[in-house]
This record gives C-alpha cells, structure tokens and sequence, in this order.
C-alpha cells in the first residue's frame, strides 16, 4: 500500500474521518476480528448488507438476476486483495473459475489481480488470470481486471497486456486521479478489451494523484472520458458523480443504445437512480455487484467517500 498521508489537523472534519476509514480498511487485524467478534459483528454484517451481495456465490447470483431482471447488465466481484501465499491464491482463482462457470449471461467478471497471485509473483498472476481469461472466453463473458494502488499499475498493466497477446475480450481499469492515466490510455487504446474509468479509491502522494476535492480531477476524469467515447473504444464510465455522469452524456449526444461501446456502472448500493437515468436515455448499464466474507476493506472504502454514508451506516446497523 501507498503511504497514507495524515490530514493535517486544519482539514475538515469530513477529510479527517475519511482518512480514519480508511485507516480502520487497511487493518489487517480488524479485517478479520471485527465480522467474527459477538458484539461488533451483527451491526457491522447489517452495514455491509447494503454494498455486498452476500458471502457466497450462491448469493451473488441470486442478486444478480434481479439486476438483470432491472434491466441491467452485471459485473461481479469475489472480494479480496493483496494475496500473498501462492497456495491461497491458486485457491481464490478456483472460486473466480466457479463464478466463470454458475453466473447467469450477461454477467461479467472483476477482479484484482493482488487477489489472484500478483501479491506473490507477477507470473503467478498471469497464469491464474489466463486460466480465468480461458473460462471466461468459454462461457462469454468479459473479464475486467482492477486498478490497485499505483505501486502496482506497471504490473497490473504488464499482466493485462500480456492477455490481450491471446484474447480480446479483457478489460482494464485506469484511475483518473493518477497523473500517469492519459499516458497509460494512449497504450491502452491500441489494445482491445474495455476500459473502466474510475476516479481511483486508493490514498496516494500528490506527485503521482490529484486529491478527490481537487477539481483537477474532474477534468482529468473528463478527458479520459472523451478521449475513450472519440476513439469508440469499448469503455465503462464508472462513477456516481452526478455532474459527471451529466458531463459525460452530453458528451455522447445525450443518448446511446445496445450496440453502444460504452456503459455507465455504479456499485451495489450506491448508483441505482444513476443507472435507471442513464438507462432511460437508452444507455447500456451495468450493476457491479462484490460478494465474499473480505467486505471490510470494501464498506469502510465506501463509507469513507461520503460523510452522509457514516449516517446511513449508523441506521442500518441499527434495524
Ligand atoms: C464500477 C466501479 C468499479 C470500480 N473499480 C475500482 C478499481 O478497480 N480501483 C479503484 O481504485 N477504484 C475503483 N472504483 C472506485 C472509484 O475509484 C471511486 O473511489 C468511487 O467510485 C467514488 O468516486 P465516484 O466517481 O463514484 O464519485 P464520488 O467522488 O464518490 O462522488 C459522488 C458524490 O459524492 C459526493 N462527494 C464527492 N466528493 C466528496 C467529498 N470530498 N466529501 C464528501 N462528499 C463528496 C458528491 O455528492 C458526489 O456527487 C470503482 C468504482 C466503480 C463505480
């Protein structure tokens, strides 16, 4: 992990307690005790309940058939990052390879590569992630890889280029607040498989990232963006930024259809109203839907990209 900048103590409140979620995320050891303990875990598996589809499997395909039967498209993700036993890994990528094989159509598949071998060995990743690129060729499906913090971008992106040598249906993750993005874009054009803009969750220095309130970022996101929709490149826009999304449509002439390359995603519990607008202009969506017991890391994210979560968290726990 990138070092975490402390808030200086002048920030505001709602910077400074993001910054403490997202401290409490990368703790190895609340990971784990916090779901098991008697007292705290009731209330923390109530709060996960509105970003996670479930533990199992069987849960995330029970979900994704109602995003499906909504309308939209699906993606899914076993949760998990920064594997680093060789053995585990191998173990991961059978759970991805189950997925690959019970999903319903119209399912797409996510994941971080740290969670399948690259914590260990980027060799380890790519063989893992050619036998999932295989499983997900075979059962039509597309296979996107995620971004990770930005020590790990040179390997993410040396493992996806190494894919798309032998199948065209992998995608890509890119962060617009790295300021190395536009560069990686300009390789990543010439490559097939869709891009998923995002803005980029991890904590980085500001020599390599633009902060999330800096409106740097916003520009930068919406030139990815355009540059993806001109090149008719296949793409995800993935945010749940109002003005963005808005930004964006009116980029692609307010309106779009099936056959359209790109789609608009939002994560479970976050973006339905954003997928039923986009939606009603004819625009492909897409539901990226996580399922596995390593929610913490996840919701302590999600909670920690906008105050008014905390609250709702507070009232969840409490039903
Ligand atoms: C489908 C999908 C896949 C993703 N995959 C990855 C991945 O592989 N790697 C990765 O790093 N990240 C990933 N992300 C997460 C992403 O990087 C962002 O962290 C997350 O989506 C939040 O950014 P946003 O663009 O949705 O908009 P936000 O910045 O969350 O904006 C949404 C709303 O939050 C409010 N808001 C904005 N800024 C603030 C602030 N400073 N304080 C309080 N409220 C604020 C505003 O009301 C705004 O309209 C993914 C996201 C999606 C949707």
């Amino acid at each position: 992990m990138p070092e975490t900048l402390p808030a200086p103590d002048d920030a505001p409140l709602t910077t400074r307690a993001a910054e403490v979620l997202r401290r409490l995320a990368l703790d190895e050891d609340l990971k784990w005790s916090v779901p098991e303990d008697p007292l705290l875990g009731p209330p923390a598996h109530k709060v996960a309940r509105r970003y996670v589809a479930g533990e199992t499997l069987a849960d995330a395909v029970e979900r994704a058939r109602r995003t499906l039967d909504a309308g939209h498209r699906v993606n899914v993700e076993y949760l998990g990052e920064s594997c680093r036993d060789a053995r585990r890994a191998a173990a991961e990528t059978e759970v991805f390879l189950e997925a690959a094989r019970l999903l319903p159509p119209g399912c797409s598949i996510s994941l971080d590569l740290s969670h399948i071998g690259l914590a260990v060995d980027e060799d380890l990743a790519l063989a893992h992630a050619s036998r999932l690129a295989r499983a997900t060729a075979d059962t039509g499906r597309e296979m996107v890889i995620s971004a990770e913090g930005s020590e790990r971008t040179d390997a993410v992106l040396a493992v996806h280029r190494a894919l798309c040598a032998e199948f065209d249906h992998v995608g890509v993750t890119v962060q617009a607040r790295l300021h190395r993005t536009a560069e990686d874009l300009s390789a990543l054009l010439a490559l097939p498989g869709r891009i998923r803009l995002v803005k980029g969750a991890f904590a980085e220095p500001p020599s390599l990232a633009y902060a999330r309130e800096d409106p740097a970022l916003a520009r930068a996101y919406l030139a990815c963006a355009a540059r993806l929709a001109d090149a008719g490149h296949r793409c995800s826009f993935a945010t749940h930024d109002r003005d963005l999304l808005h930004r964006v449509d009116r980029h692609l002439g307010g309106r779009g259809d099936e056959g359209s390359p790109w789609e608009f995603e939002t994560l479970l519990g976050l973006g339905p109203d954003r997928l039923a607008a986009m939606a009603a202009k004819g625009h492909p969506t897409r539901e990226y839907l996580v399922f596995g017991t390593e929610w913490w890391l996840y919701v302590c994210n999600r909670l920690a990209e906008d105050p008014a979560r905390v609250l709702q968290a507070l009232v969840d726990a409490a039903s």
